[in-house]
């Protein structure tokens, strides 16, 4: 039953856009994303600001679709990469469904009107509570990642007389080649369930009455930059799926998780219809080319559609090091501090001033907050930056380490700029904390 829905076509790209940001360019000396100088949005909105472009998500989607024209399938955006409503908003309109990791992220899906049909829920440790809440919403599936995960999610689904569909992950265990914090194919790590133990686990799956076995899934990992490591754990998925089906048990699908990289630094990873022509040629040839195909991809949709703007409160020249001190920091933008990882840092407006090798840092209390290293820029004090690639795993891993506030976002369309979600202010942090009742006068403190 292959899908009918006209392909959009893809949006236009900005001509001299940033490498990797499709809808990121200079005018003159001024950044813009899409028609709005950032300039403009970090007087209007304050820094630290992250912003974001509906044109470059729908693009980063349009290539998924044309890599699925003319077959049954479901793009399901991985949402931890960035749950903000208003993202939410635009894949949900461009037809796509959702992967969830917690009761949490379901409620968003909900709250933006999604179809929890087309939701899949992921993750190694869903509680019976969050069960019951999917089931209840109706998902389309559970990833279920153990034999114990299968045995509680059967008890709940039996408790409310309903069936819950699922499948299992495996874990292909091949190595995605990326950060060992970001890997999950691996046996090492805590993910999906073991090849060896696959085929029985998919025999005890069907023998639970509560339980309907309607696919296979799995998700070697994040910022995946090479075919090589996808190629090769659809065929060991496919072997998987020949082994299980050979059991007598039909899948109606295959969801072959996210994972797809971006450029952050002149990373050149394969374009989503590219990949996918040559993983459907693979399933094709195996003879599954009639199952629907599913993915989830997170970062790849968002990642290089936003970006973060901030201001740059003091240079401090040293004898070893330069540092930038900027408004934002690694409670805003964790991935340097937690991966080594790059952002690309480039000026909101270019001014001719004198360029100094800095380390780029945040305010926090921490040797470790730092956003990028070894940067030649021509900043002074007052002056906005743009931290790039900030649309992915930014917002959606920030806290509020020191007491800072999360940033606002934003969403342009065009010229219109929608404020999606407000800055957090110190109220909002402190609205939970609760003081200690004052001690009325020592020794009476037990009555
Ligand atoms: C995080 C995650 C995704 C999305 O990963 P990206 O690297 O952002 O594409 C998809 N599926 C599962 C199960 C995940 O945990």
């Amino acid at each position: 039953m292959p899908s009918s829905s006209p392909i959009p076509a893809s949006p236009l790209t900005t001509p001299a856009a940033l490498p990797g940001h499709p809808f990121v360019a200079y005018r003159e000396a001024a950044l813009y994303v899409e028609d709005v100088a950032l300039s403009d949005l970090a007087s209007t909105y304050g820094t630290p600001l992250f912003v974001y472009s509906k044109a470059a998500m729908l693009h980063a989607v349009a290539a998924y679709q044309r890599g699925f024209a003319g077959r049954d399938s479901q793009i399901c955006y991985g949402m931890k990469a960035n749950p903000s409503l208003g993202v939410l908003q635009v894949f949900a309109n461009a037809g796509c469904g959702f992967d969830i990791v917690s009761s949490g992220e379901l409620e968003r899906v909900l709250a933006v009107g999604g179809d929890a049909k087309k939701v899949v829920f992921s993750g190694v440790g869903k509680t019976p509570a969050e069960m019951r809440h999917a089931l209840r919403a109706g998902i389309g599936c559970f990833n279920v990642e153990s034999e114990a995960e299968l045995d509680v999610l059967s008890r709940v689904a039996s408790e409310l007389g309903v069936t819950a569909p699922v499948s299992i992950r495996v874990n292909p265990n091949v190595d995605a080649k990326t950060h060992p914090y970001i890997s999950t194919g691996l046996t090492a790590n805590k993910f999906g369930i073991a090849h060896k133990d696959v085929l029985r686990i998919y025999q005890h799956a069907a023998s639970l009455k509560s339980l309907q076995v309607i696919g296979i899934d799995c998700h070697i990992g994040s910022q995946i930059t090479d075919c090589t490591p996808y190629l090769d754990a659809m065929d060991r998925v496919l072997d998987l799926v020949d082994a299980v089906e050979a059991a007598g048990i039909a899948l109606q699908h295959i969801d072959f998780g996210g994972g797809l990289g971006i450029s952050y630094q002149g990373d050149t990873p394969p374009q989503a219809d590219d990949l996918w022509q040559q993983l459907l040629a693979k399933i094709d040839a195996r003879g599954h080319g009639r199952k629907k195909i599913m993915v989830e991809p997170g970062r790849s949709l968002v990642g290089n559609a936003g970006v973060c703007v901030a201001e740059v409160l003091y240079t401090k020249p040293g004898e070893e090091k330069n540092f930038c001190i900027i408004d934002a920091a690694m409670n805003d933008l964790p991935r340097p501090s937690l991966y080594q990882a790059f952002h690309a840092i480039v000026p909101v407006v270019t001014h001719d001033r004198t360029t100094v090798v800095y380390d780029v840092v945040g305010p926090v209390c921490e040797s470790g907050d730092w956003i990028g290293r070894d940067r030649a820029l021509g900043v002074a004090a007052g002056d906005f930056v743009a931290v790039l690639s900030a649309g992915a795993y930014c917002m959606s891993m920030s806290s509020n380490y020191n007491t800072r506030g999360r940033a606002a976002e934003v969403l342009i369309d065009g010229s219109t700029v929608h404020l999606i979600r407000s800055r957090e202010t110190v109220q909002d942090q402190l609205r939970l904390d609760r003081l200690v009742p004052a001690q009325v006068s020592q020794g009476n403190a037990m009555n």
